[in-house]
Parts: C-alpha cells; structure tokens; sequence
C-alpha cells in the first residue's frame, strides 16, 4: 500500500487538512493505496501553479507541444506493463483488457493529438477587400474532470489536447481509480514537464472535483461521468460561462436484424455488452432481434455468454473480472431483484457464483454476466443505466418498431446495428438519436471521428478536431486592404 499525493506545480503532496481517502482493490477488498481528501484550499494551490506556469507553456509552438506529447507517449509505453496492472488492481478488470485497451489507447492518445496538431493549417477566408485570419490561442487553466470505468484512457484522451492547445491543467480522477492518474504525474515529472503546466487533485466529487468547478480562474470544464453529476456540473459552471463539455451516461443499442450474420452478431452482441463486465459507456445493454431470428439469437447468445471465464483479473486468461466496488455490486444486483419482479426471467447469470474462482478470500465483487427476457422495453431494468454486467433482450417485427424502440430511451450515447444489407444499416443508424453508431461492428475507434452523445448523454464532442476546438479560442481577424498575397 502506498500514500499517494495531489500533484502541484511539479510536486507531490498531502491535503492540506491532512485528511486521507482509502483505495481499494474491487477483487480482493484490501486497501491498496491512500489518496489526499482534498478540499478547496489545495484546489487554490494547483490553479495558482497553472497560473503561473500558463503565459510560458503558451508561448512555446504547436510543434514543440505536439513534441512534449510524443515524449509522454513514449514514456506511458515503456510503463505499458506498470500502467495495465495499475489499472487492473484498481478496477478489478481483466488484466489482457487493461493492456490491450486502457494502456494502449493511453499512449495512443498522446500520439494521435501530437501528429494531429501538427497537421493543423490556419484557416483564412479570403473577402474582396480583406482577408480574415483566423487564430487559436489556449482557453487559459483547464478542469478535467473523469471517472472509474477507463481512468487513464478517459484522462489522457483530455489531457493531450488540452496541453496540444497551449492549456494548464487541473485533473481530477476519480476517487475509487486514482493510481493511473499518479503514475502519470510520475511520468510528467520525470520527463521534467514545465512545474504547473499538469496539476492533479485527489478527493471526493462534491468536494474536490465541486472546487475545481467553481474556482474562477478555471475557465473550461471537461467532464466525463454519469448524468446526474453532469446535471450538477452545468448548474455550478455554466453561470459562470465556463465552456462545457458534457460526456455523460447511456443506454445503448444493439440491434441485430435478421439478415445479419448471425455469428458475428451474437459475437459482437456479447462485446458490446459484457466488455469490462459492462461497464464502458459505449455498452450496449438493450439487445432488440428481429422476430424471425429471436430464439435461434437467444439461444447462441445465452450459449456465449455462459462461456465468459470469469475470475482473478491478474489471470491472463480472464475475460472478466469484477465490477468496480462491492456497492457497485449492491446496485446491480438490485436490478436483477426488481428485474423478477417486473416478470423478467433470467436466462443466464444473475448470481455472484464463479466458474472456479470468487477471490483470493471467497471476496470480491465478482457477478455472472446477466441476460434478462420477457422485460418490455420501457421497463426500468431496460431504461435506467445500470452500468454493470446486466442485459435485457426485446424482440422487433418492422424497422419502423425497431427504431421506435430505441429512440424510446431518453439517452443518446451510442449503439450497434447488425444486418448484411449495408443500405439499410446506414439508413437506420442516422435515424437513431445517438452520437455514434457501429454498422456490422462495436467500439472501432478512428481518433478523428466525433464523440459524444445526444439528450441526457451529454453535450458536444470530444475527438480530432472537436477536441481541438473545445480546448482553444477563436480569434477572427479581418484585415480590410489585404488580397492575402
Ligand atoms: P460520477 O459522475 O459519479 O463521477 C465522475 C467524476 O465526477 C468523478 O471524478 C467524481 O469524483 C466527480 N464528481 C462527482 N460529483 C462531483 C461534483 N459535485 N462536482 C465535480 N465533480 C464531481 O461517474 P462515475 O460513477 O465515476 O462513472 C460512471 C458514469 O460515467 C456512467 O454514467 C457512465 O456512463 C459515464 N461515462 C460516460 C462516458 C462518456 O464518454 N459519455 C465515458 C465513461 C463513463
């Protein structure tokens, strides 16, 4: 067990009241490290850090940030190793995932926005009698705000634009994952990052991350985390004329049409649903089938799904650990309880029980994946986010149903749509009201692509460009008499 410390302005240190928070590992229950229960005053410190370190990280080219990006991507992936079994002791999730996703996509990142922004062109429009010029300078001190499910993917996929536009930062991870967050503060100061540019807080939500909010001088707020606390974020930002980037909950379709391949439909179903034991916001946990191939479907899908290896995520060979806490479990098992209440019938999981392993201690937050039939589609266990490893399956007869049944949700994060006819796959994703939508495939990620959702799932896009943008100001200067020769 190690203490770790808030970073600020290139150093590692204690709240100031002293206080301390527990991290635990979901598989074992054991306390593995202490993180700082900052409060306001330590928020003060780190904004005065980014403060100070902000005129000077500004000043330096495009070029020479997208350098420090590459430096950093560099560094996480010789700690490939130390940052995918991080991740997986603080989240429970099966080490191969947390290898294959989480550390790779986190050096990806840095990657991506170093070459992206170096293929950045300033855009001018040319008039008769002027031409204007437009330019980008930095928003100034940066909040980002992050959450459990994938901490350093998530934080990194901000943190490189955020720096790549010229911005200081003040990062909050959350409380129950704050490990890969102090491993990259690790690797900042040992690649002696200017002091202030990266600052991290550790704490509670409603204290810390309401600090980071609230503070004046931080003038942009990037949040990723459920609807609720989003909800909370606009309320305490947006009076202020923060800019906001909202990423919040979902709840995603998977629709399998009868014509699809049924193989790799079944196969992309239980992807999308079970991938770290359902807990990524891109999940899709309402499965509609076409009548004519619902029973052939369930039958396959059930089939897979009990063949999950389930057990201790540090195995090589498991497909999936646990969920992130033992009151994470408490959640989703309320669900399955009011899942039978509401007339569902569990066709598979339901329970705690392993296939061989539930802990080094028989602990641990360990639950079969579980599919759920005979639920309608607007009943709560098919509505609400439940963000666990917990599906309902729904049967469709026309297209037309199919997309009224989707577009039931008041979310709008993402989906997947299954059928051989390419025409008809295209047709019905741009009428579902979501940010994103797979065709024939799930969670294939191109880093210039928007991302983002739609109604309750948040506000604007993250991604190439959308990230860009969000992360600078535009000035537009026109200048009468100039042909732009
Ligand atoms: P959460 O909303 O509880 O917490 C997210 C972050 O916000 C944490 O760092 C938390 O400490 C902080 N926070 C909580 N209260 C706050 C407050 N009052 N002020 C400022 N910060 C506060 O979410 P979670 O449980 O950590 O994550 C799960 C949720 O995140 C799910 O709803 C999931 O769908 C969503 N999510 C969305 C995306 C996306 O891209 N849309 C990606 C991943 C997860």
């Amino acid at each position: 067990m190690h203490a770790v410390g808030n970073f600020i302005d290139g150093s590692f240190l204690p709240a100031q009241s002293g206080k301390t928070l527990n991290d635990f590992d979901p598989a074992t229950e054991k306390i593995v490290a202490t993180i700082p229960r900052s409060q306001t005053e330590d928020v003060e410190s780190a904004v005065a850090a980014a403060h100070s370190a902000q005129e000077g990280w500004a000043n330096l080219t495009l070029e020479q940030r997208a350098n420090w990006l590459d430096k950093i991507a560099d560094a996480l992936e010789e700690k490939t190793e130390q940052i995918a079994q991080t991740e997986s002791m603080d989240t429970g999730k099966p080490i191969s995932l947390a290898r294959r996703v989480d550390a790779a996509r986190s050096v990806s990142n840095f990657r991506f926005f170093a070459e992206f922004g170096r293929q950045q062109t300033q855009q001018t429009f040319q008039m008769e009698d002027a031409l204007n010029v437009v330019h980008r300078s930095p928003v100034g001190t940066v909040g980002l705000i992050t959450p459990w499910n994938l901490p350093l993917y998530l934080l990194t996929w901000k943190v490189a634009p955020a720096l790549l536009m010229g911005n200081t930062i003040i990062a909050k991870p959350s409380e129950i994952t704050p490990l890969t967050a102090h491993l990259l503060a690790e690797t900042v100061l040992e690649l002696e990052l200017p002091k202030g540019v990266f600052n991290l807080i550790h704490g509670l939500g409603p204290e810390a991350g309401q600090a980071i909010l609230e503070h004046p001088d931080i003038k942009a707020i990037s949040f990723t985390g459920g609807t609720e606390t989003g909800r909370i974020v606009a309320r305490t930002a947006a009076p202020m004329f923060k800019k906001l980037s909202l990423e919040l909950g979902g709840k995603n379709a998977t629709v399998i049409f009868a014509d699809a391949d049924l193989q790799s439909a079944v196969e992309g179903a239980v992807r999308a649903a079970f991938t770290n034991s359902g807990q990524v916001c891109l999940c899709g946990s309402r499965i509609f089938v076409e009548e004519k191939i619902f029973k052939q479907f369930k039958d396959l899908f059930v089939e897979n799904v009990n063949a999950i290896k389930i057990g201790n995520p540090m195995d090589e060979t498991t497909e999936m650990g646990t969920v992130i806490s033992p009151e994470h479990l408490l959640k989703v098992e309320s669900y399955i309880r009011l899942a039978e209440q509401e007339g569902g019938v569990i066709l598979a999981g339901g329970t705690r029980e392993m296939t061989g392993y539930n802990g080094p201690d028989g602990v641990g937050a360990f639950l079969r994946p579980t599919v759920v039939d005979n639920l309608s589609y607007t009943s709560r266990c098919a509505t609400e986010e439940i963000f666990g490893p917990m599906v309902t399956l729904h049967s469709f007869t026309s297209e037309q149903e199919a997309l009224q049944m989707v577009n039931s949700s008041e979310y709008g994060l993402a989906g997947s749509v299954w059928t051989s006819n390419l025409e008809r796959g295209e047709r019905f994703s741009s009428q579902i009201d979501s940010g994103i939508v797979w065709v024939n495939t799930w969670l294939h990620r191109d880093l210039r692509t928007p991302f983002g959702g739609v109604k309750n799932s948040g506000v604007g896009r993250e991604g190439g460009q959308w990230s860009l943008d969000f992360f600078s100001e535009l000035t537009n200067i026109c200048i009468k008499g100039s042909n732009g020769n």
